[in-house]
């Protein structure tokens, strides 16, 4: 059986699986949505996915046209219709098919998407070894352009990053907020540690709120460590004695090397280690 793709109510084949050239999440990217991850079955946190996805529609004004609940089953029904244990699940709400104007009165009916499909692993030296990253000159979109909290479907911003590091030859890329300071990476957030704290940007630095960075400063937190959410320097990620990067789909990812200086010794550090295991314990345990 192939791949089945949920579109508006619909199962339908990978390859047939379209939308209107009209839908104003092609033509503007206006539109929301979420990665998120099932292991062994069980969807990880999935009502916090669900809650940062109608508050990233209520930002941008688009109207979700089913509840929360519904939403939550639209997931774990594609999971199932795909067999699925272990996955990665796109779910998206566009604007829907309207004129090529700009009014959003013009689009009536939003389209609500639900792809599931295996999970693309980092290569496992990744987290072996530690990644090294660069601070690219792309800066992240500020408070008062498009709230960086409102994860939508225009990611220019962070391809822009990720072409920068991939030009430079990294996976990954540090990106600035207007004012200079670090906001967070392309597709993850970023921890340091220093004397023992555990130290990461606020929401007004200019990040998306990452399920995995939530999760990660809980799990901190339950360890005792001191976590500050605060503004963060380059000059502080430099001489920072480890750092790591949080996602969906990174999970935690150690750093070792930013713009040429080796942090720490060079390998990922003991707290690094810590919360990854720890975080890895609490995927496979906790469930929706
Ligand atoms: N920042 C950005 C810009 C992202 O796109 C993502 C998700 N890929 C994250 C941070 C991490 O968020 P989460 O832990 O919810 O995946």
């Amino acid at each position: 059986m192939g791949l089945k793709v949920y579109i508006d109510g619909e199962y339908v084949d990978k390859a047939d699986a379209k939308i209107s050239v009209f839908d104003h999440g092609l033509l503007y990217g206006d539109g929301v949505f979420e990665g998120i991850r099932a292991y062994n079955g069980r969807v990880f946190r999935l009502d916090g996915h669900i809650a940062r996805l109608y508050d990233s529609a209520k930002a941008i004004m688009l109207k979700v046209p089913v509840g929360h609940d519904r939403m939550k089953k639209i997931v774990t029904e594609t999971l199932a219709h795909n067999g699925l244990q272990d996955a990665y699940i796109r779910l998206l709400v566009t604007r829907g098919a309207g004129t090529l104007g700009l009014d959003i009165d013009a689009c009536p009916s939003p389209s609500i998407i639900c792809i599931t499909d295996s999970i693309a692993l980092y290569p496992a030296e990744y987290y072996l070894k530690g990644l090294e990253v660069i601070t690219v000159s792309t800066r992240r979109i500020g408070l008062g352009t498009l709230f960086p909290q409102v994860k939508s479907l225009n990611y220019l911003n962070s391809i822009l990053g990720k072409i920068e590091a991939m030009n430079a030859g990294v996976p990954e890329a540090i990106m600035l907020n207007p004012s200079g300071a670090v906001a967070e990476c392309t597709g993850d957030n970023i921890f340091i540690v220093k004397g023992g704290r555990l130290i990461t940007p606020d929401v007004n630095s200019g990040i998306l709120e990452g399920i995995t960075r939530a999760a990660v400063i809980e799990l901190a937190s339950k360890e005792g460590i001191t976590v500050e959410e605060r503004t963060v320097s380059r000059y502080e990620v430099f001489t920072a004695d480890e750092c790591f990067l949080t996602g969906t789909a990174a999970e935690v990812i150690p750093v070792v090397k930013v713009d040429c200086r080796v942090i720490g010794d060079g390998a990922p550090g003991p707290m690094t280690k810590l919360l990854l295991g720890k975080f890895h314990e609490l995927v496979r345990t906790e469930g929706s």
